[in-house]
């Protein structure tokens, strides 16, 4: 796709309000791929005017309109999606088929699911004697990351059209163009003027501004706990509603009946997909003591066969970040098993990282508590379960988990215990449809399917 030389407010491309731009690069091999202008609070402002002047009449469309526009975004997705794989590709570095299949092919699914939701949800219900009205909450500032750039924009802008909800979109500056081509899509699908606004730019300027705006009425925000913390409190002082999908530190818990092999390889899979870069990844491993050093033999073959598939993480401030990380990790006192701070030996450009596998590491080491966002995986022992709980409930995250065991109540019991908003049981796949989102610092409030969409809702009641 071509850069767009300028924002997508009330149904067209105009020019930003200053000259500042952002530089598009390639962290496969540091190419400057392109450049989009940074907005600033004027910016802003013009698109939060555009957002609520066009509030009015989107919460007034009946659901089946708003659904027909997202079913018909879900079809540009569709037809558009090599674009999008592509794009993707360029400027997150994901390997094309992993872009094609989870970067594009997500968005697909969660698209589809409000298509669906948007025409069936009971907007208004009888409660006694009265009628409760489930009405939009207004005008919704999306900021959103780099990591899954269509879909957590997706995961957004989805719901909130389907609410009745107008946007106004700040992604993040690391994958501009995947926003700019998910706007020409909503133009597309017909969504009319307004609805959805764009303003690409920096997180400290234009996201603050956005998150600050008395015209918003909801801050939706996915990324770091530190910023995320900050858009809190700013929107507690305004009285502003805030939904924060935040960082993670997520337990993969191998109970001693499980199938070893298959909990480790897809558990290694988990972790280095997206070269480490999602917030719900299983970055601890845990192993009862008479399985450990078979398990962490299979976790370093597995991970090692990855050396060469694996993409860049997303630009030279993360690469330094993750190495940071992996040395710590060795000064701690953890044992190496692959990997470690370079980049594979073939890779001479690019932000690359090696799949990096620890084992021996203690449930108080910094790798065991705070988020890598990297390809490392921690591998922890644990004597009985009531210590495996212990350690995989041991840090201020609770975004997701997986439980193996051969018996699937034993894994389900096991799982109930755990303080963490989704766990997957003997390698589930992926519901697009169930709500997700954290437990303690991992966020407030839920993302997709009915939970997702309720966010973006408040109620009237009428007495009769
Ligand atoms: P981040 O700074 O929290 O970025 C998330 C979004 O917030 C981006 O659009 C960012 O803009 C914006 N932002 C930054 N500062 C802001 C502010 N003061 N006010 C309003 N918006 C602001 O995350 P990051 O720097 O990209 O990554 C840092 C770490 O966060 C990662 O290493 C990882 O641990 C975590 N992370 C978690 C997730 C997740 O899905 N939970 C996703 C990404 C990162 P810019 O793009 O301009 O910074
Ligand atoms: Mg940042």
């Amino acid at each position: 796709m071509k850069a767009h030389d300028g924002m997508y407010i009330d149904g067209a491309w105009r020019p930003a309000a200053g000259r500042d731009v952002i530089e598009v690069v390639n962290p496969a091999d540091e190419q400057v791929i392109g450049q989009v202008p940074a907005g600033d609070a004027t910016d802003v402002d013009t698109a939060v005017r555009a957002a609520r002047a066009a509030l009015a009449g989107w919460a007034a469309t009946p659901p089946a309109e708003r659904a027909a526009r997202i079913a018909a975004l879900r079809d540009v997705l569709v037809a558009r999606r090599d674009e999008i794989a592509e794009t993707v590709t360029a400027e997150l570095g994901s390997p094309l088929k992993f872009s094609e299949a989870v970067h594009a092919g997500v968005p697909i699914a969660v698209a589809g699911t409000y298509a669906t939701l948007a025409a069936s949800y009971a907007f208004e219900e009888k409660v006694g004697n009265s009628t409760v009205f489930h009405e939009p909450i207004g005008v919704v500032g999306a900021i959103t990351p780099w990591n899954y750039p269509l879909h957590q924009i997706v995961a957004k802008v989805a719901p909130a059209l389907a609410a009745g909800c107008t946007i106004v979109l700040k992604p993040a500056e690391d994958t501009p163009l995947t926003a700019q081509l998910f706007a020409e899509a909503v133009h597309e699908a017909g969504v009319p003027a307004g609805v959805f606004n764009l303003v690409t730019g920096l997180g400290p300027v234009a996201g603050q501004a956005l998150a600050e705006h008395p015209g918003v009425d909801l801050v939706s925000f996915t990324g770091s706990t530190a910023v995320g913390r900050r858009i809190a409190a700013t929107a507690g002082a305004a009285v502003k509603k805030v939904a924060l999908e935040l960082g993670g530190k997520s337990a993969n818990v191998i109970l001693p009946g499980a199938d070893l092999a298959k909990a480790v390889n897809v558990g290694v899979a988990n972790v280095m997909s997206n070269s480490g870069q999602t917030c719900s990844a299983w970055t601890r491993m845990l192993v009862h003591s008479e399985r450990y050093e078979e398990a962490v033999e299979l976790a370093a073959a597995a991970a090692a066969k990855y050396g060469d598939r694996i993409g860049p993480v997303v630009n030279a401030a993360q690469r330094e970040r993750v190495r940071g990380y992996i040395e710590k990790g060795v000064a701690e006192g953890a044992r190496l098993v692959t990997g470690g701070p370079e980049a594979p030996c073939d890779r001479d450009r690019g932000y690359f990282v090696s799949p990096t596998v620890f084992a021996d590491v203690t449930p108080g080491m910094t790798i065991a508590q705070e988020e890598i966002f990297g390809p490392v995986l921690s591998i922890l022992r644990y004597e009985d379960e009531d210590d495996a709980l212990e350690i995989a409930n041991g840090t201020v995250y609770g975004l997701a988990g997986a439980v193996w065991a051969g018996d699937e109540a034993e894994a389900v019991a096991f799982a109930r215990r755990m303080e963490t908003g989704q766990v997957d049981i003997n390698g589930a796949r992926f519901n697009p449809a169930a709500p997700f989102g954290g437990y303690k610092q991992s966020g407030v409030g839920r993302e997709l399917g009915v939970h997702g969409l309720a966010e973006y809702l408040q109620t009237k009641s009428l007495q009769f």
